[in-house]
């Protein structure tokens, strides 16, 4: 059963046992502190080397930022000339928007954390609309790229662009083996990673290929994966990744929390939406409903298995389908439960909530269903519609119980923030029910969809799934990766 935390007046704990720095002003980001006045409490420590990382991350970000010295004595090298011998005092990883906004949060993520790892400083490409979405993470600094800045067209950059690391690899325009002067790359390198790249780009997470990327000043990487279980294949970054996440499938817990503070437009969205239809209940359970083919994954398929999932599992009271009769226990106090629909789509809510309608739930339970939007189609870019999406992101991860959609980094996003060990429900594959409807996840942390098949230990292709004990298959997608 689950714990029934209410709204709380003030922050149950402010800076998220430490991850957060003091001093921002409250008032221009209200949810940097005001989260656990709604979200209970994490029951998942960050490692105080984390938090002494961060710190000294903030430092480095505060010296290289946009303007200053160091970034301005490393502006000349955004160009293919050699990398200089000796390291500039300030390296940077670049990011662009790119794909839906779980995938746009799990990269930026992946690039962060990439850049504690190297000693560089991650600069964002703000897009049409991240600064509406998300405030600064970054105490007295910035993380947006100015609006100067010399590239203003990522999309140019693909694997067959002169400066693609697998394509230098491939022109032996550098090489790995340590074997004579070429092995200098340019000062700006890109980082080809996209899910369908390829054996050369892939070499990127090997421990060779970081040893000559660590010389080149600007890295602009292009994922919409979740590339961070690849780190941990690396012998050289993971004694370090595994001190600062003693508990690995943590990654995306802290970091998320860390970096994403929703804008006060979007956290008051989620606060309203929240104390309307959430806070009163006794319990909240959340439902994200994603479906990537309506062929594979037909309507009727779908409702039957949320609810068969809901029903099997507990998450949902059984209704009396026999029976339209009123309530003869109205004198005693109801159980209450609010559930969270979100979903592109508005008939798997009719569906639930007819059900609790028309007959009585067994139990006694008083049962409300919410679904804030039915958008019909992704229109990322779209300022009011990506707004409602990360808002509807935050309020899954304020659920106390969550159902997600097999290989959705909309969900992924939600159990993150939240911690929540989430139930999935398969993927319907040629428009037949999974069995079983769903299943418990084994940990928390996103699938990495598209992983590597080079492995690098081994110099040749192969299962990564299957070197180190601590990075295993997904549950949710065939052959992607995910830290236990
Ligand atoms: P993924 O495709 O499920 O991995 O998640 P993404 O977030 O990367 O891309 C899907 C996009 O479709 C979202 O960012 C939204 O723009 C839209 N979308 C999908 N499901 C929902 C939903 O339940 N609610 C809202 N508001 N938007 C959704």
């Amino acid at each position: 059963d689950t714990v029934f935390y209410g709204i709380s007046d003030k922050p149950r704990d402010k800076y998220l046992g430490g991850l957060l720095a003091g001093g921002f002003d409250e008032d221009t980001c209200q949810s940097r502190y005001q989260s656990t006045m709604y979200r209970k409490p994490s029951t998942y420590k960050p490692s105080p080397y984390l938090v002494q990382r961060l710190r000294k991350y903030e430092e480095l970000h505060k010296r290289c930022a946009p303007f200053t010295a160091g970034y301005n004595k490393t502006l000349p090298f955004l160009d293919d000339r050699p990398a200089p011998e000796k390291e500039t005092e300030c390296k940077y990883i670049l990011w662009t928007p790119w794909s839906g906004l779980g995938n746009r949060i799990l990269s930026l993520t992946s690039s962060f954390l990439y850049a504690l790892l190297t000693d560089r400083v991650v600069l964002i490409d703000r897009g049409k609309d991240m600064t509406s979405l998300f405030c600064e993470p970054f105490p007295d600094t910035t993380w947006l790229l100015p609006p100067d800045f010399p590239i203003t067209n990522y999309d140019v950059y693909n694997a067959n662009h002169p400066l693609s690391y697998g394509n230098l690899l491939r022109k032996k325009n550098i090489s790995t083996d340590g074997s004579g002067s070429s092995g200098t790359p340019p000062s700006f390198v890109y980082l080809n990673l996209p899910h369908d790249y390829n054996t050369e780009d892939m070499h990127f997470f090997c421990e060779p290929d970081q040893a000559v990327l660590k010389k080149v000043p600007w890295l602009f990487a292009r994922t919409n994966n979740y590339i961070v279980p690849g780190f941990f294949l690396n012998r050289e970054f993971e004694p370090e990744l595994s001190r600062l996440f003693p508990q690995k499938e943590m990654v995306f817990h802290h970091l998320g929390r860390y970096l994403f503070h929703p804008t006060n437009e979007v956290w008051g969205m989620v606060t309203r939406y929240y104390k309307s239809y959430m806070a009163m209940a006794r319990e909240r359970l959340g439902i994200q409903i994603r479906i990537f083919n309506s062929k594979d994954a037909p309507f009727e398929v779908v409702s039957e298995q949320v609810i068969n999932c809901t029903l099997q599992e507990g998450l949902l009271p059984k209704v009396d389908a026999n029976s339209s009769a009123g309530d003869t226990t109205a004198d005693q106090p109801a159980k209450t439960k609010s559930v969270l629909l979100t979903s592109l789509y508005s008939g798997y809510f009719d569906k639930i909530k007819d059900m609790y309608w028309e007959h009585p739930a067994v139990g006694g339970v008083v049962l409300s269903v919410h679904q804030p939007t039915h958008e019909e189609w992704q229109q990322t870019d779209k300022e009011s519609h990506d707004l409602k999406a990360w808002a509807e992101m935050i309020l899954l991860s304020l659920a106390d119980v969550l159902v997600t959609s097999a290989q959705s980094t909309f969900g992924y996003t939600g159990q993150g923030l939240g911690g929540i060990t989430p139930w999935i429900l398969l993927k319907p594959e040629g428009g037949k029910m999974p069995q079983p409807a769903c299943v418990r996840e084994t940990s928390i942390d996103p699938c990495f969809h598209s992983p590597p098949w080079y492995v690098c230990r081994e110099k040749r292709n192969g299962d990564n799934g299957k070197v180190v004990p601590f990075v295993t298959q997904c549950t949710d997608v065939h052959g992607g990766i995910k830290l236990v």
